[in-house]
This record gives structure tokens, sequence and C-alpha cells, in this order.
């Protein structure tokens, strides 16, 4: 199987000065999980390699750097989700993980259940071997100086001007032909406290099904809840392999995009939500659609050319 990558770093209105920074993030994260695949590695190794690199990056809203909850601590939430056995390992409301990936995939492979939050999953994250930080180390500067205008004002967009961020994602197929997603985010800024949106609930925020194909979505958690957006994504994977098959051109790529797409009409049909997805087609074929201003994504293409952009 050919392997294939794909990484999204947030769908918002992600403004010019920010938009260099997010595809070099975008590129450094293929560039890691790229290495992993490329050199035999599993589509979980390229997954984790990819999120850590945008989970450390501050101009993603995931890991160090992620937004502010109201009482002004990072408050982080992970899925990683294994494509041939449809488990997740998914954790939420992380105040001392410094990748909250490394918890989901501790979860995915050494726990009897598949999702936990708040105190006892940190628990369970250091118990197996991932490291944890002090709460204050995942605060970035930017992010505190928009926290404080937000207090003294209201929480307003104009305050995170220059580095609004967005959750990050990424979706791997392995040689072996082994798919799995992941998301990670910090959330909405000035959320409150245990707030958990769609990204780290399967099905929500993220959802891999060998049989159709992985994803990994971004935009506002509330909306994206409702129409269950990565399994909805899917499930229209599903329905287009043989309408891939019945276009024009007969290339597949079309079937992912227009899956994608339509997850993200439904979206905006269902909600007037806004937001965006990654997915790769189970054969590995990269899609990707938004109905925000800009998302910030990156792929490799079949020859092995990088792809990355704000669009
Ligand atoms: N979906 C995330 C959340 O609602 C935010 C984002 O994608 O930027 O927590």
């Amino acid at each position: 199987m050919r392997p294939s990558l794909i990484v999204h770093g947030g769908a918002w209105d992600i403004p010019d000065e920010a938009a260099e920074a997010c595809t070099a993030g975008c590129q450094r994260a293929l560039v890691a999980g790229w290495a992993v695949l490329a050199g035999g590695g599993t589509a979980l190794d390229a997954i984790e390699a990819a999120i850590v690199v945008l989970e450390d990056d501050p101009v993603f809203d995931a890991g160090y750097g992620s937004h502010l909850n109201l009482d002004g601590r990072v408050e982080c939430d992970a899925i990683v989700m294994d494509g041939a056995t449809l488990r997740a390992g998914a954790a939420a409301t992380l105040h001392r993980v410094k990748n909250p990936i490394r918890a989901a995939r501790a979860i995915l492979e050494k726990c009897p259940h598949m999702m936990l939050v708040a105190e006892g999953a940190e628990r369970f994250a250091q118990e197996n071997g991932v490291a944890l930080c002090k709460a204050e180390e995942l605060v970035s500067e930017a992010e505190w100086d928009a926290w404080m205008k937000c207090k003294k004002d209201a929480h307003a967009a104009e305050h995170h001007r220059g580095h609004e961020q967005g959750t990050v994602g990424a979706v791997a197929l392995d040689y072996e032909g082994r798919l799995f997603a992941a998301t990670s985010t910090g959330g909405t800024c000035c959320k409150l406290p245990g707030r958990v949106g769609d990204s780290p609930l399967i099905g929500c925020g993220c959802y891999a099904d060998a049989e159709a194909g992985g994803v990994s979505c971004t935009g506002y958690g509330e909306a994206i809840m409702k129409v269950v957006m990565a399994k909805s994504a899917t499930d229209y994977l599903r329905g287009q392999d043989s309408a891939a098959a019945h276009t024009e051109d007969g290339r597949g790529s079309s079937g992912a995009m227009l899956a994608a797409k339509r997850a993200v009409d439904l979206l905006a049909a269902r909600t007037a939500g806004t937001g965006g997805l990654i997915l790769l087609d189970r054969n590995g074929e990269p899609g990707f659609a938004f109905n925000t201003p800009r998302m910030a994504y990156g792929y490799v293409e079949a020859g092995g050319t990088f792809i990355t952009s704000v669009g």
C-alpha cells in the first residue's frame, strides 16, 4: 500500500500575519510524519510525530500555546483512532500533559477504556510513561496577553489578532495499510472550565474506519458535535467509492474531496456552523474542505511532493 499523510492546523479566519507560521508548521509536521512512513514505520507513529510538532508550535491551538479557558488555564483534549479495530484513545480537560496526543495514544494502547478525563487521565498518562509538566508551562505569552484583554473587556476575536490558532489533526496510512486519525486541541478561548468540544469525541472531531477512511475536524465544536461530522464524512466516503468510479476522469481523489465537501455542507445546512476537515480515503487519497475563511493544511502528493496551504 502506498503511504499517505494529511495534516491540518485549524480552520478559522487565519490572519495574513499568521499564515506563514501556520504553513511552516504544517510543513514541519509533514516532514516529521513522512520520515516515519517513508522509513516503513507505522501510521500510528507517523501521526504521533506529526501531531507533536503541531502541539509544540504555539501558532496552533494544541499543547503549548493553546487558548486559555475562563480561569486562564490551558485545558487540552486529544484523540487517536485505529481504523482497523475502530478503537479510540481519547483524553479531555488535561492541564499538565505537554503532548496530549501521547496521553491519547497511551489510552488507545494500554487502557481498558476508550476515554479518560481530567485528573484520572493525567494519572493514567503518567503511570504509562507520558511526561507531565507544570500547567503554567503550557501558557504562551501571546495567549496570556489575549486572555488578559478578554478578561478586561469581553472575549473577542480582535484580542487574538495575529495568533488566532486552530486545533490540529492528522490522518496517516502506512505501507501495511494501517490507517489512523487523530485530533488535538486546546478548545475555544475563554471556554468554561470543564467544557469539552467535538475534538476528543469519537465520530465528532475524529473518526477512522479502514473500510472507508480517516477524518480529523476543526471548527465550532458545539456545531460539529450536532452532525457527528467525522463519522458523517466517513459515511460519505463509503458512498463515494463507487461515485468516484463514475466521474468523468475516474479519479478516486474526486470521491475523497466530494465526501469532505458534503460533510462541511451538512454542517452548514443543519447547524449554520463553520469548520473544516481533512481526510484520507481507504486508499490514501486526500480530501479536505472548509467553510471558514481559511484552513491551514498540508498533505503529501502521490509523487512525494509536500503541498501546504493556508487556503
Ligand atoms: N473544534 C475545537 C473545539 O471546539 C476548536 C477548533 O477546532 O479550533 O474545541
